[in-house]
Formats: C-alpha cells, sequence, structure tokens
C-alpha cells in the first residue's frame, strides 16, 4: 500500500487582480520526499508555497497538506503539521538565538520547551545558543531560521531559496542539514533557483512558470527532453562512417561534428555503446572517447524556459 503524499495539489490556481500568479497547477508530493520547485522570477513558486503554507486563500483549485484538505477552517491544524520558512530569515537580532526560539515558540503556542534545544542540535547550534542573532553570519543565521522551522517537529517543510545569498560552505552546510531532514522522513518542499542544488538534493523536481511546465526526475527530464547520444572521438576522421554507424544495432543516426568527432543518436545509449565501439575497432579506428552526452537539470530548464520565451515573443 502507498503512504498517503505529504501534498496532492489540484488544479491551483492564484490571480491577483488580473494577473494570473499560479495557473491550474497540479502534482503530488509523497511522504518524506525531497521535491524541487523551480522557475525563474515571477514564476508563481513563493505564491504556491503561501497557498500550500494556508497564508493566502487560492483562488481556486485544491490541495491536501499534510493528510488535511486546505481550507480556512483547517489552517490552524495544517499550520501544525508544517513549517514555512521564508528566504528571509527574519529574526530579532538583538536578541540571542534561544530568546528568538523562545520568542517563536510561545507565538507558535509550542508549549514543549524541550523543542527548542532538540531544534538547535538538529542544526548544530548548541554551541551558539546564547550569542545574539546580530553578531552571527549570514548562514548561521539561516540555521537558526531553520531551527525555528523545526520547532514544531513538522511533517512538511517548505524552503524558500534556503540558501540565497550564503557563501558555498555555508550552502553546503545547509545541503547537509536538508539530507538529515531526509533522513529523518520530513517532506521537504524545497524552492531554488540553483539547479545544481536541486540536481543534488531532490528526489524529484517541478519547473513552473506560472502553469507547471514539468515534473519528474532529473534523469527521466533529460530522457523525456533530450535525444540520447553517444560522443565519439577517434584519432583521425573516419574514412567511411557511414558504414561504421548506419549498420549498428540502436543507431537511429549521426552526425560529423569536426575532425573525428562524431554525434550519434541512439535508442538507448547503454546498449548501443558496446555494439558501437566493436563497429569502430573493425573498422581500424583509434577510438579517443566513446561517451554517453549528458545533460544537466540546467539543460532541461533552460530549454523549457526558452521555449516559455519564446512562445510569448
Ligand atoms: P522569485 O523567484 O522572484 O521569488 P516567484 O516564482 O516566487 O519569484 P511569486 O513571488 O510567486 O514568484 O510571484 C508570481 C507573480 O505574482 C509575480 O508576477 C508577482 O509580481 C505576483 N505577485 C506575487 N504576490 C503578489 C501580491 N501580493 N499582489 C500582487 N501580485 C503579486
Amino acid at each position: 500500500m502507498q503512504a498517503t503524499p505529504a501534498l496532492t495539489v489540484e488544479h491551483l490556481t492564484k490571480r491577483f487582480g488580473g494577473r494570473v500568479a499560479v495557473d491550474d497547477v497540479s502534482f503530488t508530493v509523497a511522504a518524506g520526499e525531497v521535491f524541487g520547485f523551480l522557475g525563474p522570477n515571477g514564476a508563481g513558486k513563493t505564491t504556491t508555497v503561501r497557498m500550500l503554507g494556508t497564508l493566502i486563500s487560492p483562488t481556486s483549485g485544491s490541495a491536501i497538506v499534510a493528510g488535511l484538505p486546505l481550507s480556512p477552517a483547517n489552517g490552524v491544524a495544517i499550520r501544525q503539521q508544517i513549517a514555512v520558512m521564508p528566504e528571509a530569515p527574519g529574526l530579532y537580532l538583538r536578541l540571542t538565538v534561544t530568546e528568538n526560539l523562545e520568542f517563536f515558540a510561545g507565538l507558535y503556542r509550542i508549549r514543549d520547551r524541550a523543542r527548542i534545544p532538540a531544534a538547535l542540535e538538529a542544526v548544530g547550534l548548541q554551541g551558539r545558543a546564547t550569542d545574539l542573532c546580530g553578531n552571527l553570519s549570514k548562514g548561521l543565521r539561516q540555521r537558526v531560521a531553520l531551527a525555528r522551522a523545526l520547532l514544531n517537529d513538522p511533517a512538511v517543510l517548505f524552503l524558500d531559496e534556503p540558501t540565497s545569498g550564503l557563501d558555498p560552505v555555508a550552502s553546503r552546510e545547509v545541503h547537509g542539514l536538508i539530507d538529515g531532514l531526509r533522513e529523518r522522513g520530513v517532506t521537504v518542499f524545497l524552492t531554488t533557483h540553483r539547479l545544481e542544488e536541486a540536481e543534488r538534493l531532490c528526489d524529484r523536481v517541478a519547473i513552473l512558470n506560472t502553469t507547471l511546465r514539468t515534473i519528474g526526475r532529473t534523469d527521466d527530464l533529460r530522457d523525456r527532453l533530450f535525444r540520447k547520444r553517444l560522443l565519439v572521438e577517434t584519432r583521425a576522421p573516419l574514412t567511411d562512417p557511414g558504414s561504421v554507424f548506419d549498420g549498428s544495432p540502436g543507431v537511429t543516426g549521426w552526425e560529423a561534428n569536426g575532425s573525428g568527432v562524431y554525434e550519434i543518436v541512439v535508442t538507448d545509449a547503454k546498449l548501443a555503446a558496446p555494439d558501437v565501439a566493436r563497429a569502430l575497432v573493425a573498422a581500424g579506428a583509434d577510438v579517443l572517447s566513446l561517451a554517453e552526452q549528458r545533460h544537466s537539470l540546467e539543460d532541461v530548464y533552460l530549454e523549457l524556459i526558452s521555449e516559455d520565451v519564446e512562445a510569448t515573443r
């Protein structure tokens, strides 16, 4: 039996006056999944998070958040199950780390004071409990914000660009914390502009540009969007490349791309590569390299977003 999804979103739409910020978006996020939510500026990511976080009401559509239908009546119950970490940490800089967490625990009506040291421990900040937040680096403040988000031990955690403005070391620490959340079974809904971050952390990603452009595992998105190719480099150009590649099983096309460099279109790179290698060797070629052409999530993203730009021209 499949566990109940952490999020089920159906035809969610938000209009601000005449402007459609989020248009008919549907997706599900499994419990315990780290889910990436990508899209250009103004794509509607934060608006989606604010709707699912019960901060604003959808114009139309529905959602089930942590098992509860999204409705004003369920607002309090949903907020007990989730946490939203906004892009700006929003801490009181003249209060200490613990004082900040005590303040927010009071605001969230969290009576179990043991949650404060537990949240500090989860983000590795036990040693900084008495430091003023104003004296902490941006990276450490972000960790305090994450500790604040963990105070109610949420089942679903929305992180809105958690590494925005952080240096690579601080970003990597936040990534480590997100890995830790995954291990604890927390569902993480991560909006980010950093594609390598999404690729490294997320089980699946969705690309939004007001409407949902695509959703899936990064490998599947690459496969769906790009034809599979092998890249072959030989020491000298082949005298008759057609006779080498055309007869090879799984090869559907090829083109020369410079001296001794060939791009071979294949149905399945892993199945076709050994046959292509054998055909090259049989033809007496000195093979310098034979590799699958890899696309990054960035390629997928740019391909989809550039289609949108062209469509609006
Ligand atoms: P970014 O990556 O820049 O944070 P985003 O994907 O989070 O962008 P949103 O902040 O959700 O995008 O904004 C989506 C659209 O809705 C934008 O055109 C924005 O101007 C508009 N919008 C957001 N909030 C409001 C609001 N309260 N009133 C009017 N328009 C709004």
